[in-house]
């Protein structure tokens, strides 16, 4: 398997497209038609990072925050981002990021994140509106199934918990093949009417080129009537934050302790609030997420985790809802874990490992006395 071919299994599974427009998710360093040689994931590359990758023999560092997340003007080693990619490309190690479309899908960040906190039946907390379409085509009977199959294996047809989802309504098409035409059916310039079933299919926008080459590709048609119409429909596998159920409800300091027990963490601050408070919904943000607390509310959720909570968020919290800042790297941390073991249930061709070298660029002092 080559690089790319690795690259591209990932982005059919967070998108590059869900990305933020300041972001730089995909592959940074490094050609995509090298073998790969193993994985090594990590939440921040640096060199250290890079010489464990080649130690270990991969040849490609896999992490969340993208090294290269500005214009690079000049490689000079004058910075730790330009000496982490120098090394690479010295060494033979590509760089790859996967931030913000891994923090948008449903199973991203946000999702490993509330899985370690023992939160059930985790929802997207904030769906994104924006990224469906409708796909309506016409297809003779004989091909409708066909059609379908090809429609649903490339992503078409999807919403909620449920798959292989299309509408189809009969109907007659009309057509008159012109010289230079190869009909399939009818002949030219002799008006054809067909019996034909409109199909309507719900497409992410992020698989609208995949689903519509599979279905062209079976389509009996050299010319094939279709739509593509843009919706408002909130998507619910994309978009920012988690938020489900504890098993059973907890008070708030013992919610607490599952937070700083789970996830590392040294220092948790917290919404002043009754510890003995009862917690049940548990709405999740892996990274800052702090914007969000509207959100979280709006979700029913009676605390909101997350990482850089600034003062006056903790000062500002409704009434209803406690905030916990775990700390960014803390809740972002066990979709390292998730992701590297994703990888290794697909592929067996390759090693991936988790690095051990990379350091928690936050200390935490503890007053004594
Ligand atoms: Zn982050």
């Amino acid at each position: 398997m080559t690089i790319g071919e690795f690259a591209h299994w990932l982005e059919g599974r967070a998108p590059l497209r869900l990305q933020e427009s300041y972001d730089n998710s995909g592959l940074l360093v490094g050609r995509r038609d090298r073998p790969l040689t193993g994985v090594l994931c990590c939440l921040d590359a640096d060199e250290a990072v890079v010489l464990e990758a080649v130690s270990r023999g991969c040849n490609l560092v896999l992490s969340h925050h993208p090294v290269i997340f500005k214009g690079l003007k000049q490689i000079t080693g004058a910075t730790a981002v330009e000496r982490t990619v120098e090394l690479a490309i010295s060494r033979g190690v590509a760089l790859y990021a996967g931030h913000t479309n891994w923090d948008s899908i449903q199973g991203g960040v946000s999702f490993s994140l509330a899985k370690r906190l023992g939160i059930r039946d985790a929802k997207i907390m904030m769906p994104r509106s924006g990224e469906l379409l409708l796909w309506v085509l016409y297809v003779p009977a004989s091909h409708a199934e066909l059609v379908e199959q090809s429609a649903y294996s490339a992503g078409a047809g999807r919403s909620g918990a449920y798959d292989e989802c299309h509408f189809a309504s009969p109907g007659t098409g009309t057509f008159r093949p012109l010289k230079g035409s190869n009909p399939y059916a009818g002949e030219q310039g002799v008006q054809s009417r067909t019996s034909e079933l409109r199909l309507e299919f719900l497409v992410p926008k992020a698989r609208k080129e995949a689903v519509q080459i599979a279905v062209l590709q079976v389509h009996p048609y050299e010319v094939v009537a279709h739509s593509w119409i843009a919706l408002e429909n909130q998507w619910d596998e994309a978009g920012y934050g988690a938020v489900g159920n504890l098993e059973k409800p907890m008070e708030l300091k013992e919610f607490l302790q599952v937070c700083a027990q789970n996830l590392g963490s040294d220092c948790i601050r917290y919404s002043r609030s009754d510890s003995s408070r009862i917690l049940s919904r548990v709405a999740v943000c892996g990274g800052s997420g702090a914007e969000f607390i509207s959100a979280a509310a709006v979700s029913g959720a009676d605390v909101y985790v997350t990482g850089d909570a600034k003062y006056h968020a903790f000062q500002d919290m409704p009434k209803d809802l406690v905030l916990i800042d775990v700390g960014h790297g803390e809740s972002e941390r066990p979709f390292i874990d998730d992701w590297a073991e994703a990888i290794r249930l697909e592929f067996t061709t390759f090693a991936v490992h988790i690095s051990t070298t990379e350091n928690h660029p936050v200390s935490t002092y503890k007053r004594h006395g």
